[in-house]
Parts: structure tokens; C-alpha cells; sequence
């Protein structure tokens, strides 16, 4: 696969050894001879929900980049402000460089927290294993270089390093959540399927936020306005809040 961004080596080591993170060379050596024994959105170490008793939810949104997959959902972002809700934001390599002035606004904003959605949009793995027809990652080291090209490339610009990771479709082996938790990353998972992928139409987004539980994180999409995320979400957030939710970033509880 084309890696259609590359951060410069000196970068990518400056923020591994920021993190008081392992070095690729050192994680290539240390899991090159694990094998994975488990593959999914929820495998050991992927957090899915907030063990809370409170009205609380996670509300989350990805930015995937790349063909078809690189717009910007203005009304959504212009809700989510008017209507004040907290958000944590998974954003991509491809699509920061495809909204360098948009991605710097969010940056800045306090009502989002900027996290980690890849390099170059693969499932996490260290075998190539494949998902929706994409090839994963198919080594440890290619495991670093999905998380820490982003990881770099966000810092660049923000002076921050994400916490949390979540990999393009969210599909995951131990092996590589591992690899994962060594660089100091938490795996964001999501126990309920907000926009199924930004296919779900306005009713359905209402009809899957009925299954939202206190402490639920929910997995939408911010890249694809002509979808209905943003109609579904101008239903879901007025009545949400009527019945008492609160909505808040992920690094506040986890
Ligand atoms: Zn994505």
C-alpha cells in the first residue's frame, strides 16, 4: 500500500523518545516473533465504555482522509459548537493535510480533544491481516510507524501528543494493542455504532443513540457531509440533552 505521508525520521524519534517510548527498532525486535491470538474491535486492552454510573457519554468523531474520505462536515463541527458538546476528535494524517487551516481551528478550540487516527488508515495489525478489504499493518514495526506518523505529525502541529488511538476500521490484533500501549497509547474502542460508518440515515442515527448507556463511547464521522451524521446528530443532541446526558471528551475519564 502507498503510504501517502511520511513525517521525517528525526521527528518520528524526537517524539518517541518524548513519550519515554521504546524505539521502532526496539519494537520490531521485542514482538517480532509474537503471534497474535485474537483480531476484532474488541479485543483485550480496547476500551469500549466508562465503568460510570452517570448520565456521561463519550461522543467521538473520525476524520479518515483519503479517496472518499477526506471531506469536512462543516454543519456537523457548527453544531457541536452551538450546542456546546464536548467531542474527541480521531483524526488522520491524510486528512490534516488535506484541511491544514480547518484541523488548526480545532486544535485550538477547548471543546475538542485532537487524538489519533493513523497514518495512513489501517487496521492495526503484525500480520497484514485484512478487514473491508484493507490490508492491515504487517509488522511491529509497521504498527509504530501507523501510530507514530500521526502521532509526530500532530505534535508538529499542535505541541501536543495524543493519548488515544483508534485505527482505521477500528480492527485490532493483542499483538498490536500491545505494541500500542508500549508507545503509551489507549485504544479507543466504542460500544455503540453512532453512524454505522456514515451510513446510517437520520432515523437510524436516532434509533442507535437509544442504546446509549451511562459512560458509552460513540463512534461517528466528521468527513463525509453529504451523509446524514450531521441530520441524525441535530435530532439525537437536543433530545439527549433534554433527558439530562452530559457529554464530555475522553481524557476526562479515562
Ligand atoms: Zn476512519
Amino acid at each position: 500500500m502507498k503510504i501517502t505521508y511520511s513525517v521525517p525520521a528525526v521527528l518520528l524519534m524526537l517524539c518517541t523518545a518524548a513519550l519515554g517510548a521504546p524505539s521502532a527498532e526496539k519494537i520490531q525486535a521485542q514482538y517480532r516473533s509474537a503471534a497474535p491470538t485474537s483480531w476484532g474491535e474488541r479485543v483485550a486492552g480496547v476500551i469500549t465504555r466508562a465503568p460510570v454510573g452517570e448520565k456521561v457519554v463519550f461522543f467521538t468523531f473520525d476524520a479518515c482522509g483519503g479517496a472518499g474520505g477526506s471531506g469536512a462536515d462543516s454543519r456537523l463541527i457548527a453544531l457541536l459548537r452551538r450546542e456546546k458538546v464536548p467531542a474527541t476528535l480521531f483524526i488522520n494524517s491524510r486528512w490534516i493535510d488535506a484541511h491544514p487551516a480547518l484541523f488548526a481551528g480545532l486544535a485550538k478550540d477547548p471543546l475538542f480533544s485532537i487524538q489519533n487516527h493513523g497514518t495512513s488508515h489501517r487496521p492495526l495489525s503484525v500480520t497484514g491481516r485484512r478487514v473491508y478489504g484493507i490490508r492491515g499493518t504487517d509488522s511491529p514495526r509497521g504498527v509504530y510507524d501507523e501510530i507514530m506518523g500521526c502521532d509526530a505529525k500532530i505534535f508538529s502541529l499542535t505541541g501536543k501528543h495524543p493519548r488515544f488511538f483508534r485505527s482505521g476500521t477500528a480492527f485490532y490484533d493483542d499483538v498490536a494493542v500491545k505494541i500500542a500501549s508500549a508507545l503509551g497509547y489507549k485504544i479507543a474502542g466504542f460500544d455503540v455504532l453512532g453512524d454505522g460508518g456514515a451510513t446510517f440515515s437520520a432515523a437510524r442515527i436516532a434509533a442507535a443513540a437509544v442504546r446509549i448507556r451511562p459512560g458509552s463511547i460513540v463512534i461517528y464521522h466528521m468527513n463525509q457531509p453529504k451523509k446524514a451524521t450531521f441530520a441524525g446528530l441535530a435530532r439525537v443532541i437536543p433530545q439527549m440533552k433534554k433527558q439530562g446526558w452530559r457529554f464530555a471528551r475522553m481524557e476526562e475519564y479515562f
